[in-house]
């Protein structure tokens, strides 16, 4: 009687064959828009700091380390792969990999950093922002700029974003003329 039951018992077990997938061995492939690990093409990040600031766990951080240079670094042990660097990146230098077996004890293992290199106005030295993505209307938007030591704008020409009441008032200003040395 209990030998008939447990070869009942190992037929019931035998019966639906195998249901279980053979991980770690043969790792399934990720579904379609899967958010693994982001990655960053520094060919095509303008470092405008977007991904930083739209970030909500603060995974990536930007210190100019001169007029020139920007380091931004992504700390991945912050991560929560929600996305949100990539949809904000108005340059699609993120991607969103497949990659999500990261568990390490070397932090440089799911550290990324890049260091850019901030083109500057030869004039004011200030960098330039890219409204514009395409190369000749920006030269035609940019040419010289207006740099108003009081209200300490700098006015890009042919913005659509430029607020008339500050505009007016940096027109009228004028610079403080030496009285002697
Ligand atoms: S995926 Fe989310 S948490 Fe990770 S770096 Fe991008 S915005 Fe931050
Ligand atoms: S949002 Fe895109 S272009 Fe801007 S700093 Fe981040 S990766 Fe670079």
């Amino acid at each position: 009687m209990w030998l008939t039951s447990k070869i009942k018992q190992v037929l019931l077990v035998l019966k639906p064959g195998t249901v279980t997938l053979p991980y770690p061995f043969e790792p399934r492939p990720a579904p379609a828009n899967f958010r693994g690990q982001p990655y960053w093409d520094h060919h095509k990040c303008i470092g405008c700091g977007g991904c930083a600031a739209h970030c909500p766990a603060r995974t990536i951080m930007i210190r100019d380390v001169c007029q020139e240079l920007r380091v931004m670094v992504y700390d991945g042990g912050r991560c929560t792969y929600c996305g949100r660097c990539a949809d904000v990146c108005p340059e699609n230098a993120i991607t969103m990999t497949d990659r999500f077996e990261l568990a390490t004890d070397d932090k440089a293992d799911i550290t990324q950093t890049m260091e850019l290199f901030m083109a500057t106005c030869s004039r004011c030295g200030r960098c330039y922002d890219h409204e514009i993505t395409n190369a000749i209307d920006r030269m035609n938007e940019r040419g010289y700029r207006y740099d108003n030591l009081e209200y300490r704008v700098v006015i890009p020409r042919g913005t659509e974003h430029l607020d008339d009441d500050l505009l007016k008032k940096t027109e009228t200003y004028k610079r403080p003329e030496r009285t002697g040395e």
